[in-house]
This record gives structure tokens, sequence and C-alpha cells, in this order.
């Protein structure tokens, strides 16, 4: 196969007659591209699906309905195999609610056999020795504009072209390290994902360096942020393009002087400086909005006890880098980090840190008693 089997898909008949030709098959390569760079709200712009025949091009933006896709990304017996998959789960999830079973991922099966960069064109490069050109240009696209031109209709077929030979590659080399159990274990992980949508009412809280900002420009921050959102709606155009984060928490700590900038600008003119000085005044005039207190548990530790935990951390930091290194795997993959935090601490238990949703089977198998020994030379300490 290669691009001269691109098939577009722009109606709903022809979405069935895809939808017919791939049921026929055990795996099915799938990339989507979307357009958060450029509008907002963001949405799925196009989904490429590949078989070993043909790519399809299908197009969200022209098809009212694209519902017949559910059952492809929810059939147990079509593979999908994707790239990097958490991005596209989140979107199909938001945009469709689309679940996804049975997922192959590129990226997370090379990361068990040792790849060092996992980006798509870097792994194609590793293991199929292709080089295929890094295009920044294609990546920050704007996805929503039509007609797709050649260059960007390549690019995307290019994303699904490879992945089943790539698949292939990785996984007789996961098998061959006997680790492709381990794998389906994260993959199986995957399907649980969901888009999380944020709490609009909340959302400016997390913006980084509201830390310094008193209640007042921290109420002022809530309207100016909202106005932000609404500005982005209007312009079709993602809120970091309208006003950047932190330009926003700049303003809001500032208020006395942005307040006085903007006299000096007609609003007759910029409708635009007229909202903006509106919400100002809202957050002004409005009642406080107290930062939301964090509950934080005080356990006291002594000091001779807070300087051992550290050196157990140090140490079982060095264990899980030891066992990195046989493995040829990343240390995150070995064992979580929050894991050994809690390890570190003399009155925590092993046995019941094995029932923490985050150690999965497969690293209970091989390091549990490796890492049980060590803790407990440990504990002399
Ligand atoms: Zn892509």
């Amino acid at each position: 196969m290669d691009l001269n089997n691109i098939i577009f898909v722009e109606n709903y008949s022809q979405l069935l007659d895809m939808k017919k030709l791939i049921q026929k098959n055990e795996f099915v390569s799938f990339d989507l591209e979307a357009n958060g760079l450029h509008r907002y709200p963001e949405k799925v712009c196009l989904l490429q699906f590949a078989t070993d025949k043909n790519i399809y091009l299908v197009d969200p933006l022209i098809i009212e309905d694209i519902s017949p896709l559910r059952e492809i990304f929810v059939d147990d017996s079509i593979q999908k195999i994707i790239h990097a998959s958490g991005y596209d789960i989140r979107c199909l999830d938001r945009d469709w609610g689309f679940r996804i079973k049975n997922i192959f991922d590129t990226s997370i099966a090379a990361s068990f056999i040792g790849s060092n960069k996992l980006g798509l064109n870097s792994l194609l490069n590793e293991h199929l020795s292709l080089n295929l050109p890094e295009n920044k240009i294609f990546q920050k696209a704007d996805w929503t504009n039509r007609p797709l031109s050649k260059d960007l209709i390549k690019y995307a077929s290019e994303d699904v072209l490879y992945l089943k030979t790539l698949r292939d590659i990785l996984i007789n080399k996961l098998d061959k390290l006997g680790r492709l159990e381990w794998v389906i274990e994260e993959f199986h992980l995957l399907e649980s994902i969901r888009y999380e949508f944020k709490n609009e009412e909340t959302a400016y809280l997390s913006i980084k360096g509201t830390g310094v900002l008193d209640s007042r420009s921290l109420t002022i921050l809530s309207c100016l942020y909202k106005f932000r959102d609404l500005e982005a709606r209007r312009r079709d155009k993602p809120p970091f393009k309208i006003i950047s984060d932190r330009k926003l928490v700049e303003m809001s700590n500032n208020w006395k002087d942005e307040i006085k900038k903007l006299d000096n600008i007609s609003f007759k003119k910029n409708a635009f400086y007229l909202r903006l000085f509106k919400a100002f005044e809202k957050g002004i005039n409005c009642e406080i909005k107290p930062r939301p207190k964090v509950e934080k548990k005080i356990i006291k530790i002594s000091h001779d006890d807070q300087i051992n935990m550290k050196e157990r951390l140090h140490h079982l930091k060095s264990w899980r880098n030891r066992m990195s290194k046989k493995l040829n795997i990343a240390p995150s993959l070995v064992w979580p980090l929050a894991s050994l935090n809690r390890l570190s601490k003399k009155s925590h238990k092993f046995e019941l840190e094995l029932f923490d949703i985050s150690i999965r089977d497969w690293q209970k198998k091989i390091f549990s008693k490796d890492l049980d020994q060590f803790l407990s030379s440990l504990l002399k300490i």
C-alpha cells in the first residue's frame, strides 16, 4: 500500500462503505488531526484510518453524523494501532463520546524495548530505517481549512501509513524480550482514559503564578479569565492567542495601572477594550472570592525520621535506576516515584503498597520480591 490508495470519505454513505471494509480486518491504523492551535473550542478536523489496502481520510467537518465509527472503535476484535494514543482517545471522547477498545500504542510499545526517542518519525527511523522529513509546518497547520493541500493530505496519510509495519516489528522485539504481557497491561489501562472537561468556575486557579495575588487581584483574575474565554469563543481563537496566562496574572496584579491605561483608550473605536474594561470593573466591585483552602494533612515526623526517609528514598531511587539500566527502560516504567516516596516511610507496609492502583501486575511480578528484600535491608538504617 502507498499514498496512491487514499480514499476521501466525505459523506454518510461513503462512511458506511468504509466501515464495512474496515470491519473485515483484524486491525486498523488510526490517527486524527485537530485545530487546537488555531481555533476555540478545539475540535477534530480529520480522522485517518489505514488497512492493508487503503488509507481513508474522513472529514468530520462535512459529515454531520459520524456515529457509525463508534462500532469500529468499541469492537474488541479490531485492533486500533495508534501512535501516542492518549490525546486521540481524549479528543474522540470529547467530541463524540467514543470509547476505544483494543489499542496497540506504538509509542508505549517502543518505550518498553528501550527506544529513547518516542516520536513517530524517530521510531520509523530506528526500526524501519525510514527517513521522513520532520515537518513542523504541517504539525502546526490549521486543519479546519478546506480544501486540504496536497502536502497536508500526504502528511496526514503518512501518519497512519507505516503504523502496522512498525507494530509488527515492535511485537517481534517485545516477544523476544518477554515483555508482550507488560505492554498489553498498559494498553488495557488506556481504555479508561477520558477527556476531563475543566470546571469553568475554578479553572483560573490552575493558572501558574496566582500564588502571589492578593484576594482582590485573584477575584479580578477570575473575571478576566471569563472575559478571555468569551473573547476566544467570539473570535474562534485559542485563549492563549487572546491574552497569555502570564499577562493575565500580571494584569490582575497591577489592576490599578491597567485601569489607568484603559482610560486613555477610546472604547468607541475598540469594543474589545470596552469589554476588557467591564471585566476589570466587575472584578473590582464584586464580592471577594476567597482562595479555596487546600486541606493539608499535617503529620509530625521527627527530624531524625525525616533524614532517614530522605536517605531511604535516595536508595530506593538508586534501586530503580539499577533496574532501569538492567532492563533498558525508563525509571518511571520500572516503579512509580510516588510509591517509592510512600515506601520511604518506615511505617509503610510493602504488602499494602502492592494494592495501590498505580502498581501494575507486571511490575509486581518482576520487581516485588527484589524490592521487598531491598526495602527490608534499608529499614535497618
Ligand atoms: Zn497526525
